[in-house]
Formats: structure tokens, C-alpha cells, sequence
């Protein structure tokens, strides 16, 4: 069985960044991030389903899913945040298991930013987490996306806190440094996540 390693970290601490690394030694990465989008595309089994759980409004006229209505929904109602949840985390742990297993490199990594909270962490044998300080956090994410202090500080809010996120993880690497840093610091674990894949 191919050894898949866990990748995570809260926003802004450098996951992208340090599975971009792992994807130029050639490992694969399967993104829950883009899993879920893809989950919910148009003709996507998982869209119809939501269309017949909300009504017909959480579809724009061109068919695809109108996000911020749906957003918008959930905000007003907290239990539907759950319905919709109950429809699409099977679907999305579905496509990550199969795209896991269709993956051909010596080991395979599952990036995800709520790897524990949606206990993703069960497919995989080993975990990474990319650990900054919420100062870098913050500094890093509203630089990449131009989003206001508040709503980043509001998601890091609703993700795991770090120290749990420390205590559960296998493997940390501290992204406080330059990008060649965290390089550095990824090699000798991509070394012995090859070893692994070795043996497993
Ligand atoms: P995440 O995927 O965890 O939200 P990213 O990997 O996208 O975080 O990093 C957030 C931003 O900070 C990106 O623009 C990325 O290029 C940049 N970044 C990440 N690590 C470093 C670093 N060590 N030094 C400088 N910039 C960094």
C-alpha cells in the first residue's frame, strides 16, 4: 500500500508553499481544498443533491453553484451548514480516497487545512504540519489574497487552535524563515518519507 502523508497547516502557513516543494521531487498531492470544489461542479452528483436538500436558488442561471447564496444560507442557519456538510464530506472523502489511490508516485500527499478537524487525518499513516505564528499567518495570508485582517483573523479563529494542531501532528516544521529555510527543513523529511514508502 502507498504511504500517504498528511499535510497541514493553518491559512497563510505555508502548506501551498511546501507542497508545491513536495510536487517538484515529483510526490503527488491531492488538494482537499480543490477536491471540494470539484465535488460541487456542474453534473457533479453532490450539486444535484444540494439543489433538491435547499431549493433551486442555490444555483445561479448558468447552472453552477452560487456560492455566496449559499454562504449567505448557512450564515442565517446554523443547522443548515450541517445538511449541507452531511451531503458533501462523504463526497468529498470519497474522491480524495479514490484519487489517493489512483496515484503513482512512491508516496502520495493529502493537503488539507482542516486535515484533523474533518479527521482526514485517518487516511493517511503520518502527518506534517506546517507551523507559523499568527502574526505570519496573518502577514502572509492578507499579502497572497488581499483579504482583510479581520476575516483572516475570523478563519484562523474557526480552525483547530495551533497547539492542538502541534500535539496531533508526527512532524512540524516551523515556517518562521525564508522560503529556501523551509525548503531546506522538507528535505531530510522527504528522505525519510521515501524510506518509508519503502518498506510500507
Ligand atoms: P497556505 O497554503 O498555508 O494558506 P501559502 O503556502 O499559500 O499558505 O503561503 C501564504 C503566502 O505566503 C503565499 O503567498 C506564499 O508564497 C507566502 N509564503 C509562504 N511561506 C513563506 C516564507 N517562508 N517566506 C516568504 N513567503 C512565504
Amino acid at each position: 500500500m502507498t504511504f500517504i502523508l498528511g499535510l497541514t497547516g493553518g491559512i497563510g502557513s505555508g502548506k501551498s508553499a511546501a507542497s508545491q516543494w513536495f510536487e517538484g521531487q515529483g510526490i503527488a498531492v491531492v488538494d482537499a481544498d480543490i477536491v471540494a470544489r470539484e465535488v460541487v461542479e456542474k453534473g457533479q452528483p453532490t450539486l444535484l443533491q444540494i439543489q433538491q436538500c435547499f431549493g433551486d436558488w442555490v444555483l445561479q442561471p448558468d447552472g453552477t453553484l452560487d456560492r455566496q447564496a449559499l454562504r449567505d444560507h448557512i450564515f442565517k442557519e446554523p443547522n443548515a451548514r450541517k445538511q449541507l456538510e452531511q451531503i458533501t464530506h462523504p463526497a468529498i472523502r470519497k474522491s480524495i480516497i479514490q484519487q489517493l489511490h489512483n496515484a503513482t508516485s512512491p508516496y502520495v500527499i493529502l493537503v488539507s487545512p482542516l486535515l484533523f478537524e474533518t479527521n482526514q487525518h485517518e487516511l493517511t499513516q503520518h502527518t506534517l504540519l506546517i507551523d507559523a505564528s499568527e502574526e505570519l499567518q496573518i502577514a502572509r495570508a492578507s499579502s497572497r489574497d488581499r483579504q482583510n485582517i479581520d476575516q483572516i483573523q475570523k478563519i484562523i479563529a474557526a480552525q483547530m487552535p495551533r497547539i492542538q494542531k502541534q500535539k496531533m501532528a508526527n512532524d512540524i516544521v516551523l515556517n518562521d524563515g525564508e522560503l529556501d529555510h523551509l525548503y531546506e527543513k522538507l528535505k531530510p523529511l522527504h528522505l525519510q518519507y521515501l524510506a518509508r514508502s519503502e518498506t510500507s
